[in-house]
């Protein structure tokens, strides 16, 4: 040891007794999953013990997992470039958050995301949720899922597949393995069809359903039901904050023209001047939601403390007719309908009854059908003829 090395050890001891000093006096709470000294983390007082067991190994301290008013928060919108969660994504990149879309475009469309590829709170990333991610967020937004019977029906296997590789099971389980991993709060959106063809009407949370599990809608529908399963089993097995949304027929700009659902048919068909198919006698009930209704609500859910399943659709119910009906006055009153035999399990009733979303996230629609369905049709008219007069990345701010 050199001399001079031994005259600076006192100094060294009484730098080392300082810092002890002051790390015992003002102690840091670290956390492995807090990627950044710009994301701060705090203490907070546990409400329920058993999150803290299961979700961290300390034992009064843990990380706010999202929800923390005041800072930008990082959020995961996977099916980000589809139709909601491009809505999704416009809305908390307006409030401030930093976004990364995941999406294989399966269904979605890179022009749904356009409008904010130059900006530095939004990434997108094109990878399929089947396939494991890392990556340090507060939030999940879980929406990757081919959502209409055309896309879902065209590769079944792949909607729910042998449980070992789908969107439904391996990219649920996928994105709440990553939830546990980060202690990130995580939303599914499931489906009114997890209902199948309801036995009760309205339809309430507390409805177990009706579904057959080896029709041509299986896929979708039992699909839903298994991530709804696995998300309960990571919450009360693993502590994970989850959130579940019951989504009921939800239309507005930037569904997918011919995806066979039958507010973008009716509208597509009656633009194009070709008959409304009607299958069935039409007689056959829906409730139409507006994507700006829907989005609200799935951000209420987020940021509140009720993990649901909560309904979120527009209780106004209308038959197959009728909504060829509006369509007809919205778009061309001499716009024909054709009837066909109906498709295989087609629900005959659907209409949610949304007092638990009233109640516990103060939400409910507040655009009408008739209100709704001008915007869809001006950016319908914009992608199928390129009318100038739509908005031309169906943002809904911008209508
Ligand atoms: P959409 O098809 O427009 O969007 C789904 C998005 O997920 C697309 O961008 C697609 O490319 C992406 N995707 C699909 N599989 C993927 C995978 N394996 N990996 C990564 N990305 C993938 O559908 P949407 O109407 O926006 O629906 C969004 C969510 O809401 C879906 O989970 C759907 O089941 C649910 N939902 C929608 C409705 C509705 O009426 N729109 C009703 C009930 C439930």
């Amino acid at each position: 040891m050199s001399r001079a090395f031994r005259n600076r050890i006192p100094f060294l001891l009484v730098g080392i007794a300082i810092s002890a000093l002051f790390f015992h006096t003002f102690p840091i709470v670290a956390d492995s999953s807090e990627p950044s000294a710009t994301l701060p983390t705090r203490r907070v007082l546990l409400e329920d013990s058993s999150y803290a067991t299961k979700a961290t190994s300390k034992p009064d301290v843990v990380r706010v997992p999202g929800g923390v008013k005041g800072r930008r928060k990082r959020i995961v919108v996977t099916g980000g470039a589809g139709f909601v969660g491009s809505h999704l994504v416009d809305r908390l990149i307006e409030r401030g958050d930093s976004v990364i879309v995941i999406d294989n475009m399966f269904t979605g469309r890179k022009e749904n995301v356009l409008h904010h590829l130059r900006n530095p709170n939004f990434e997108l990333i094109r990878h399929d949720v089947v396939e494991p991610i890392l990556l340090e967020v507060d939030q999940i937004y879980h929406l990757a899922c081919p959502a209409s019977p055309v896309h879902y029906k065209y590769n079944p296997v792949k909607t729910i597949i042998s449980f070992l590789k789908s969107t439904n099971v391996m990219g649920t389980l996928n994105m709440l393995g990553l939830a546990k991993r980060i202690n990130a709060r995580f939303l599914l959106t499931s489906t009114s069809e997890v209902y199948g063809d309801p036995l009760q009407h309205p339809q309430v949370e507390t409805y177990w359903g009706n579904v057959n599990p080896i029709g041509v809608r299986s896929c979708y529908d039992e699909g839903k039901r298994v991530a709804e399963t696995l998300s309960m089993d990571y919450h009360r097995g693993a502590g994970i904050e989850v959130r579940i949304a019951r989504i009921f027929n939800t239309y507005g700009p930037r569904m997918s023209i011919d995806d066979g659902r039958v507010v973008s048919n009716f509208v597509a068909q009656a633009l194009r001047k070709e008959p409304m198919t009607v299958y069935g006698d039409g007689k056959q009930t829906r409730s139409f939601q507006f994507v700006s209704d829907l989005v609200e609500g799935l951000m209420r859910l987020m940021e509140g403390d009720h993990v649901g399943p909560f309904n979120l659709g527009n209780p106004g119910e209308f038959t197959m007719l009728e909504l060829a009906q509006v369509v007809q006055e919205t778009i061309d009153k001499n716009a024909k309908i054709e009837f066909r035999p109906n498709t295989e399990d087609d629900p005959h009733k659907r209409k949610p009854d949304i007092s638990k979303a009233k109640e516990l996230l103060g939400w409910q629609p507040t655009v009408s059908l008739r209100e709704g369905l001008p915007r869809m049709v001006s950016d319908f008219r914009q992608r199928l003829f390129g009318d100038s007069k739509g908005s031309l990345d169906g943002s809904l701010s911008a209508e």
